[in-house]
């Protein structure tokens, strides 16, 4: 009796039975082999860079909107900026001589907006090692502080020293702003914490080859050093550039002189002047040329307003309320904030100007007790509206918010 040569089944069991020169194979196992190669094929699309499934743009973005709320231009910046990089890297050696360049980003925005959050997003998506070092703590080498290579310890340490994963990886470099020149004539004095450090810094957001002592610091001078070659690391910078409007509105101002009455789509909006950043803004505030050069991409993020911030509280995929709600169903307690008790609590963050950093801390007050006392008592269910927020959150703990952030 003829059967299919992959499942075995009868010719009387299935819809029909194809020969071949030395088998036969049925109609279903034709479609399951079709559906199959059709999804090889779907995500074979999508690039793949080493063992990195890049999304397109469109997909990188979604990704991130479940983690980042608001930020729409940022997040669009961030998503092609990533995909191309990251196509850059897969990029077959052709003989065009057209060499995509490095797309190292820029983030301008207030503390709390969602910096460190979107960089740390997209590494997550990509499965790829990284790190956030802070630009506060790099001084010129050979003065107290770290050198510049041990930015790239910590990326090293979360590839497992793994090299090659490093060299593909991102370094949040948090509060570039800091090590920007004080004053417009860099040779007023010596500023250890700036120009020497740029300079630094300008090498590695250049793509070089830089020796990390894998322990970091100077506190073993016998450890071998690790080369790590810095061309394909994706660096992306954060700072708030505190003041830096003045230069923004001295541009537009000086723009705007000699162009008689706008028209009302070109009117400024004062109250938000960052989205209106350009790289020779950056460079008036005390980066080197060098360094903007080598940070092609800006973007800003915007101040949260009270919206954002109760959506940040409920929204994302690990927001702060599904955490409580986590924590409370483990010891089998329905927990649930009311509409005003999150009013309330995003009220507060503005108050004491904590921003979004400020929901966390203010919830801890909140939720203390109950984390305390409802695990060993009976209730199953718990909700927390304005009036107990408001009880809970008592003096101490506006005195203890004060002039936080
Ligand atoms: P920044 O790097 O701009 O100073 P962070 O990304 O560290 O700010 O944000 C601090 C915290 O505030 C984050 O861990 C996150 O919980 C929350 N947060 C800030 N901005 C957002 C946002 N746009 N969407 C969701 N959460 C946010």
């Amino acid at each position: 009796m003829d059967k299919c040569s992959l499942c075995g089944r009868k010719e009387s069991e299935v819809g029909m039975l194809f020969s071949g020169v030395s088998g036969f194979i049925c109609d279903e196992c034709i479609e399951k082999g079709h559906l199959i190669l059709m999804e090889e094929k779907k995500s074979s699309e999508n690039f793949s860079v080493g063992d990195v499934k890049l999304l397109k743009p469109k997909q990188i973005k979604d990704f991130i909107d479940q983690y980042v709320i608001g930020q729409e231009h940022a997040k669009k910046v961030l998503s092609v900026a990533v995909y191309n990089h990251y196509k850059r890297i897969s990029q077959p050696i052709t003989d065009d001589d057209i060499e995509i360049e490095k797309s190292n980003i820029i983030m301008v925005g207030e503390t709390g907006t969602g910096k460190t959050l979107l960089a740390k997003t997209i590494a997550k998506m990509l499965h790829v090692p990284f790190a956030i070092v802070d630009a506060t703590v790099l001084t010129e080498a050979g003065y107290v502080g770290e050198d510049i290579e041990s930015l790239l310890v910590r990326l090293l340490q979360d590839a497992d020293y793994d090299v090659k994963a490093a060299e593909r990886g991102i370094v949040f470099i948090d509060e570039i702003d800091k090590i920007a020149r004080k004053g417009d004539n860099p040779s007023i004095t010596r500023d250890v914490s700036g120009e020497g450090v740029q300079q630094g810094l300008l090498k590695l957001l250049e793509g070089s080859v830089v020796n990390v002592p894998p322990q970091g610091g100077r506190k073993h001078p016998e450890q071998k050093m690790i080369a790590v070659d810095t061309k394909n690391i994706l660096f992306v910078c954060g700072g708030a550039f505190d003041g830096i409007e003045k230069h923004i509105a001295k541009r537009l101002n000086t723009q705007i002189i000699g162009y008689g009455k706008q028209k009302k789509e070109e009117r400024i909006n004062k109250e938000n002047l960052l989205q209106y950043i350009v790289q020779d803004d950056i460079r008036k505030f005390g980066l080197i040329p060098e360094i903007v050069g080598r940070l092609p991409v800006l973007t800003h993020l915007n101040p949260l307003d009270r919206d954002a911030l109760k959506r940040i509280l409920t929204e994302p995929k690990n927001s702060i309320v599904k955490q409580y709600q986590k924590l409370f169903k483990m010891d089998k307690i329905k927990l649930e904030f009311t509409d005003d008790a999150l009013d309330y609590i995003v009220d507060q963050a503005i108050s004491f100007k904590l921003g979004a950093r400020g929901l966390r801390s203010i919830c801890e007050s909140i939720m203390l007790e109950a984390m305390f006392d409802m695990p060993t008592g009976s209730a199953k269910d718990f909700k927390v509206d304005k009036k107990y927020a408001e009880a809970k959150l008592d003096k101490n703990s506006v005195v203890k918010f004060k002039n936080v952030g």
